[in-house]
C-alpha cells in the first residue's frame, strides 16, 4: 500500500537522528505531441507491421494500456492546459492556441510542489508565459524547433544544437542524475515536440523505412459522402493542403523561398534549415536528393501523387516517432541506473491522436476517433498489472486528480476529472464514466475545422456543430468503427433523444456554455458556400 512518510534513523557521531525520508511514488510524465495510438505497436492498428515503438510497447508490457483514453479538446495547447488544471477548457480558459494559459491559476505541479515534491519540465509547453509550479524547467518557445533548437529558461534563451527529442531526454536525465533531491520523490514532465508538423527526423533516421512501402490507411481517399457540410470544407487534407515542398521538403533548401501552394503554410521546416550545420544539411540532401530526383522523374498526379505524399509524410511520421521511443528506452534505462526504477510511476502519453492519411487527412482537431484518442500506457511497479489492458472511457481531464492521488496529496474539489487509481489498481466496480465530454473552438483557424462538441460512450458518439445552424453526426462505432456512416437521420429516434439528454446532462455538468456563436447568412456562406437556412 502507498506509504506517506517513514522514519527512518542515521547514526551521526555515535548518536541517533531521526530523519525523515518521504517515500511516495515518483511519477515521470512523458508527453509527445501529435502521437497517434494507431502509430504504437501495442495499439494494434493498421500500421502495427511498421511497429516504430519497441520501448513503448515494453512499457505497455509491463504496466497497463488504456484502450479508450480521449482528449477533451484535440489540441496542443488546449489538452496542455486541461492536464495542468484538471478542468475543461472553458474552465481554465484555454480553449484554442490564440488564448494565452493563466499560469496564476491552480495547477497539479503547484499542489504537488506544496504537498513536497521536487518538481521539474523539459521540453514543449506550449502555454506561452513562464511556467510556475515547477523547481527547474526549460521549454521550447511556442512550438519550438527540431534540429538546435533554442529553449526559454530561468536564465534567458539559450540554443542546444542536436535533435530536439534526444535535447529534451538530455535536459531531463541531467537533472535526475545532478540535480534531484534525493530526499524529495519528484514529478517530472519529458515533453517532446515530436512528432508534430512538420515531421523532422533525426539524422540516424533519415533513411529509416527507405526499404520498406507503408501501409495505406483504409480511409485514404474518403470523400465524407455522409458527413455534415462540416468535413467538406475542412483545409487538412494530404491532397489539397499538404504542401509538397513546405511540409514534404521537396527540393527544400535554406534559400528556397517559393511561394507557398496553399494559404496559412506552415514553413518552419524550412526555417529551421537555415539553423542546420553544415553536417546536418549534407545528411539532408543525402536522404531527400535522389528521392526528388525519382519524383520528378515519375511525373505523378492524380491518386498516385496522394499516394506518393502519403508515403513520404508517413515514413517522416514514423521517423519521428522512432526518435521519441529511441528516447522512452533512455529514459527507462536512466531510471534503473540510479534505481528509481521500482518507486517510479511512468505515464507515456500524447496531447491528442492525429491522421496518418486516415479520411485523407493529417493534423488533429475533429472529435473522430482518430484525433479523439490520445495514447496513454501507465506502469507502476507493483500496482498495475503487467500486460493489462484497460477499456474504461478516460480522459486527460482525469490526469491532474490521479498525480496527486498517487501523490496522496488533496484533491480540490473543484477539479473536473477523476483519479485513475482505481483502474491502476484494479479494483474499479461499475462503470469508470458513462461517456466523455468534447469541446473543440479554434475557428475560423488553420485546417478550418469549426467549432463543435459531443459525447462518445462506450458505443455511440453524438456531435453537434453549431456555427452554421445545428448540424449533427451520429455514429454507432461498434458497427463503423471508421464513422463513414452518420445514423443521425435514420437511427431509432428513441437513441437520438437518448444521447442528445445524455449531451444535454454532461453539459450542465461541467457547467459549459461557451457554445454561443452568432453568424451571419453572409459569414456563414463565405465559410461554407452550400449553406442555406
Ligand atoms: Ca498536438
Amino acid at each position: 500500500m502507498r506509504k506517506i512518510l517513514s522514519l527512518t534513523f542515521a547514526l551521526f557521531a555515535g548518536f541517533a537522528l531521526p530523519v525523515f525520508s518521504d517515500d511516495r511514488p515518483n511519477i515521470l510524465f512523458i508527453f509527445s505531441d501529435d502521437h497517434a495510438p494507431h502509430a504504437i505497436g501495442a495499439y494494434d492498428g493498421w500500421l502495427k507491421s511498421v511497429n516504430p515503438t519497441p520501448n513503448i510497447d515494453k512499457l505497455a508490457a509491463e504496466g497497463m494500456l488504456f484502450q479508450n483514453s480521449f482528449c477533451t479538446n484535440s489540441i496542443c495547447g488546449p489538452s496542455r492546459a486541461v492536464i495542468q488544471t484538471g478542468k475543461h477548457s472553458h474552465k481554465n480558459g484555454f480553449m484554442n492556441n490564440g488564448n494565452s494559459f493563466n499560469w496564476d491559476q491552480q495547477t497539479f505541479p503547484k499542489l504537488l510542489q506544496a504537498s513536497g515534491y521536487q518538481t521539474a519540465i523539459y521540453g514543449k509547453s506550449h502555454l506561452k508565459g513562464k511556467p510556475q509550479g515547477f523547481d527547474d524547467w526549460m521549454v521550447l518557445p511556442g512550438q519550438g524547433l527540431y534540429y538546435n533548437p533554442d529553449f526559454i529558461t530561468p536564465d534567458g534563451r539559450k540554443r542546444i544544437d542536436g535533435h530536439s527529442t534526444d535535447v529534451v531526454t538530455e535536459l531531463a536525465t541531467s537533472w535526475l542524475k545532478e540535480e534531484r533531491e534525493k530526499e524529495k520523490p519528484f514529478m517530472l514532465m519529458v515533453q517532446y515536440k515530436a512528432p508534430h508538423r512538420n515531421w523532422m527526423p533525426a539524422e540516424r533516421y533519415l533513411h529509416l523505412y527507405d526499404d520498406i512501402e507503408m501501409p495505406e490507411p483504409p480511409t485514404l481517399f474518403d470523400k465524407w459522402e455522409d458527413n455534415t457540410l462540416a468535413a467538406k470544407y475542412n483545409e487538412l487534407e494530404i491532397d489539397r493542403h499538404m504542401d509538397i515542398n513546405y511540409d514534404l521538403f521537396l527540393d527544400l533548401t535554406p534559400d528556397y523561398d517559393q511561394p507557398a501552394s496553399q494559404k496559412r503554410q506552415d514553413r518552419s521546416a524550412w526555417n529551421n534549415m537555415k539553423r542546420m550545420s553544415e553536417a546536418q544539411l549534407t545528411a539532408w540532401r543525402d536522404a531527400y536528393g535522389p528521392k526528388d530526383e525519382a519524383f520528378h522523374a515519375a511525373d505523378l498526379s492524380g491518386d498516385d501523387l496522394v499516394r506518393w505524399k502519403y508515403q513520404r509524410y508517413a515514413k517522416n511520421y514514423l521517423r519521428c516517432v522512432k526518435g521519441v521511443d529511441d528516447n522512452v528506452g533512455n529514459l527507462m534505462a536512466t531510471l534503473e541506473e540510479l534505481g528509481l526504477d521500482e518507486n517510479t510511476v511512468v505515464i507515456y502519453s500524447s496531447d491528442q491522436g492525429f491522421y496518418i492519411g486516415d479520411h485523407g487527412w493529417y493534423d488533429k482537431r475533429w472529435m473522430y476517433e482518430e484525433s479523439l484518442k490520445m495514447p496513454l500506457v501507465i506502469k507502476w511497479p507493483g500496482v498495475t498489472k503487467p500486460g493489462s489492458v484497460n477499456t474504461e472511457l478516460v480522459q486527460n481531464l482525469d490526469y491532474a486528480s490521479t498525480f496527486l492521488d498517487i501523490a496522496n496529496a488533496r484533491i480540490p474539489n473543484d477539479l473536473q476529472g477523476q483519479s485513475l487509481i482505481p483502474l491502476l489498481q484494479g479494483t474499479q466496480e461499475g462503470d469508470f464514466r458513462e461517456a466523455i465530454y468534447y469541446h473543440y473552438y479554434e475557428y475560423p483557424s488553420v485546417h478550418m475545422v469549426p467549432r463543435h462538441y459531443g459525447i462518445r460512450t462506450d458505443r455511440y458518439k453524438l456531435m453537434k456543430f453549431y456555427q452554421f445552424g445545428e448540424q449533427w453526426e451520429l455514429y454507432d462505432l461498434q458497427e463503423d468503427p471508421d464513422e463513414l456512416t452518420n445514423i443521425y437521420e435514420t437511427a431509432d429516434p428513441a437513441l437520438v433523444a437518448e444521447m442528445k439528454k445524455k449531451l444535454e446532462d454532461l453539459r450542465l455538468h461541467y457547467e459549459d456554455d461557451s457554445h454561443e456563436a452568432e453568424y451571419s447568412l453572409e459569414k456563414k456562406k463565405e465559410f461554407w458556400p452550400e449553406y442555406s437556412e
